[in-house]
C-alpha cells in the first residue's frame, strides 16, 4: 500500500498472511527498509502509523487466524514484533543523528510504558542496513544490571545478590568500574563484558547501541537487549571485601538431614515464571482494549485507552512482583535442631519448646496446609491482614499458623519429614 505526503498523520490496521522467508518492506523515497519475520508464519496483524512528526511506527502480532481473535492474544497463540521506527524526511530528528544511538533515542521503547517481554524488536543496522531481531528485558523492573560483550554479540545480566553494597556502576570512577568488570565472567565467545560496550550488528559487527559514542544513552537505557533466541549469561554479584557467605549445603532429601544442618524451602522459580507468563498473556487484553493490538471490536467501536493502559499497568506490577519472587533466592522456611521459622509469618525462629503440635488440614479446593499450634500465640504479633490470610488459608484460629508450600520448592511431605527428623513428637499424626 502507498501513503501520500498529504495523508499524514496516517494509521491503519491490516492483516496479511506471512510465510517463512517473507519480509516486510517499508519503502521511502530515499530507500527501502526490509524486515524479516524470523521463524514466524501465519497471519500478521499490523498496526501501522505515520505520526505528524513524520515518524513511521509499526507493530504486528502474528497468529494462525486471518482475523485477530482476542482469545488468541489472551492465550498467547501468537508472537509480537515491534519494528524500529523510521524517520521520514521532514521529521524533527535527522537519521544521521541516531547512528549508534540508544534504545530510547531510537524509539524502540516508550518512557512510562512497559515493553512486554513477548514483543521482539526488529531493528536495522546503521552500517549494512540488514535487519536483526532483539529480545528486550526491563532491567529496572527485574532489579538487575546488564552489559554487552566486547564482541557485541552477548549479553550479561548482573544480579545484585543478597547483601547490601552493590555499587551503582554508572557512579563508579573509571578505575573502580574496570575493577568491577575484571570480576565478571567471560562471554560464550570468550570476550569480556564491559559497561560501555556496544551491542553490535550480528551481520557486520558495526555498533548498534554505540555507548562509547552515546555514554548518556547507556545510563538511561534501562532495558537490556539480547539477540533473539540467544540466552544471556547470568552472574550474581557478591561483595569482594565482605565475609564469604557460609556455603550451606542442602541435603537432597530430609531423610539425609544431619542435626547440624538446616532444612530450607525457597520460592519455586518455575511456578513464578509460569505466573509471569500467565499475567503477560492477560496483559494482551489491555493492549487490545487500548487499541494497540487491532481487533474487529476496537475497529468498530473504538478503543478504551484508560482501561487498557490501567490493565497493562496492573499486569506490569504483578509481573514485577512475580519476577522478584522467582529471582528471590532466600529461604522462605527453615527447620533445624533449634526450631521452625517461616518468612513473614514468624517474627524469628520459634524454638521447638514453643510448639505444642502440628496437624494437616485439607483445603476446600484441594491441597493441604500444615497447621502449627503454639504454646503462646502472642509471639506471632499478627496484623489484621496476615491473620485474615491465615484464616483463609486453613481456617486456623488466632493461636495457630498454617504452612502452605504451594509456591515453594519443597513439598508438604518433605516439610513433615523434616519436622519428624528433628522433633518426631511434633510431626502430624496421619
Ligand atoms: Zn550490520
Amino acid at each position: 500500500m502507498t501513503v501520500g505526503e498529504d495523508e499524514v498523520p496516517w494509521s491503519i490496521n491490516v492483516s496479511r498472511r506471512i510465510a517463512p522467508g517473507d519480509a516486510l518492506i517499508f519503502s521511502t523515497p530515499d530507500e527501502d527498509h526490509v524486515h524479516g519475520f524470523g521463524e514466524l508464519e501465519g497471519w500478521a496483524h499490523f498496526s501501522l502509523r505515520i505520526q505528524a512528526e513524520r515518524i513511521f511506527r509499526a507493530d504486528c502480532f502474528v497468529t494462525n487466524r486471518a482475523t485477530l481473535d482476542p482469545e488468541d492474544a489472551q492465550r498467547g497463540r501468537g508472537a509480537g514484533i515491534r519494528f524500529q521506527p523510521i524517520l521520514l524526511s521532514g521529521s524533527p530528528v535527522s537519521p544521521e543523528n541516531l547512528i549508534g544511538a540508544g534504545a530510547f533515542a531510537r524509539g524502540l521503547h516508550y518512557g512510562g510504558l512497559i515493553t512486554p517481554g513477548w514483543y521482539r524488536l526488529s531493528v536495522e543496522c546503521d552500517a549494512c542496513r540488514k535487519d536483526f531481531q532483539l529480545q528486550s528485558f526491563h532491567a529496572g523492573m527485574m532489579d538487575v544490571d546488564y552489559m554487552y560483550s566486547d564482541s557485541g554479540l552477548h549479553t550479561l545480566i548482573i544480579d545484585p545478590g543478597e547483601g547490601s553494597g552493590y555499587p551503582r556502576i554508572d557512579g563508579l570512577t573509571d578505575e573502580a568500574r574496570r575493577a568491577f568488570e575484571a570480576r565478571l565472567p567471560r562471554a560464550p565467545d570468550e570476550t569480556a563484558f564491559r559497561y560501555y560496550n556496544a551491542l553490535r550488528c550480528p551481520h557486520c559487527r558495526a555498533p548498534f547501541f554505540d555507548y562509547a559514542k552515546f555514554p548518556e544513552d547507556r545510563r538511561t537505557d534501562y532495558y537490556g537487549h539480547s539477540r533473539f533466541g540467544v540466552a544471556e549469561t547470568v552472574w550474581t554479584w557478591t561483595d569482594p571485601a565482605g565475609p564469604a557467605e557460609p556455603a550451606r549445603s542442602e541435603p537432597e532429601r530430609p531423610g539425609q538431614l544431619d542435626p547440624e544442618r538446616v532444612f530450607a524451602a525457597r520460592n519455586n522459580p518455575r511456578i513464578n515464571y509460569v505466573g509471569v507468563g500467565a499475567v503477560a498473556l492477560l496483559s494482551l487484553l489491555g493492549f487490545i482494549l487500548a487499541g494497540v493490538i487491532p481487533t474487529e471490536s476496537t475497529r468498530n467501536y473504538g478503543a478504551y485507552p484508560l482501561l487498557g493502559w490501567s490493565w497493562i499497568a496492573v499486569s506490569a506490577l504483578l509481573i514485577a512482583i512475580l519476577l522478584r519472587r522467582a529471582r528471590d533466592p532466600r529461604s522462605q522456611l527453615e527447620i533445624s535442631a533449634l526450631g521452625l521459622w517461616v518468612r513473614g509469618t514468624t517474627p524469628a525462629l520459634i524454638p521447638w519448646e514453643e510448639i505444642t503440635g502440628t496437624s494437616l488440614y485439607g483445603l476446600p479446593r484441594g491441597g493441604c496446609v500444615l497447621r502449627v499450634a503454639l504454646r503462646n500465640p502472642a509471639i506471632l504479633q499478627r496484623t489484621a491482614v496476615t491473620s485474615g490470610f491465615a484464616a483463609l488459608e486453613g481456617k486456623v484460629s488466632g493461636g495457630d499458623f498454617g504452612i502452605n508450600p504451594r509456591l515453594w520448592d519443597r513439598s508438604l511431605d518433605e516439610i513433615v519429614e523434616a519436622i519428624a527428623f528433628f522433633r518426631p513428637g511434633l510431626a502430624p499424626i496421619e
